[in-house]
């Protein structure tokens, strides 16, 4: 019986230290914790910089990056360019490997995401200047 109430005592003790503690979590996604500067985040696809090679797909080890294209004489032509989030591990490598410097990663990050948001299909209007 007086192990019972000493557990009680000691439950109460705890609630109300971690009462007057600081605060350690975030009111996500109202609140988001700073990151670096130099963190690799959400991807910037420049549209008009990309010719369609698809080197970037090529170079990525998670297969996170989709493309689409047709050839149009001797050029490829962009249909389609997304990349899926519920693979990508931000590396960077598809940023180092595009030549035409058509993908940034960029510090903008998204820390959870729906089941349908989780391909960023790049579209023609989102072509960032
Ligand atoms: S490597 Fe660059 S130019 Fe080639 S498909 Fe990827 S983003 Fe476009
Ligand atoms: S950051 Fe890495 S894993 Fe993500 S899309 Fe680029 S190459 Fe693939």
């Amino acid at each position: 019986m007086f192990d019972f109430f000493r557990n009680i005592l000691r439950a109460f003790g705890t609630s109300l230290r971690l009462i007057a503690s600081p605060k350690v979590t975030l009111d996500y996604p109202n609140e988001q914790e700073k990151r670096s500067d130099k963190a690799r985040q959400s991807h910037a696809v420049d549209l008009k910089k990309c010719v369609a090679c698809g080197t970037c797909a090529k170079a990525c080890p998670a297969k996170a990056i989709s493309i689409k294209n047709h050839c149009a004489g001797d050029k490829k032509v962009l249909d389609a360019f997304s990349i899926d989030y519920g693979k990508c591990c931000f590396c960077g490598i598809c940023e180092a490997a595009c030549h035409k410097k058509a993908i940034t990663m960029t510090e903008k990050n998204k820390q959870s995401y729906r089941k349908n948001t989780i391909i960023k299909h790049v579209k023609k209007e989102q072509i960032k200047t």
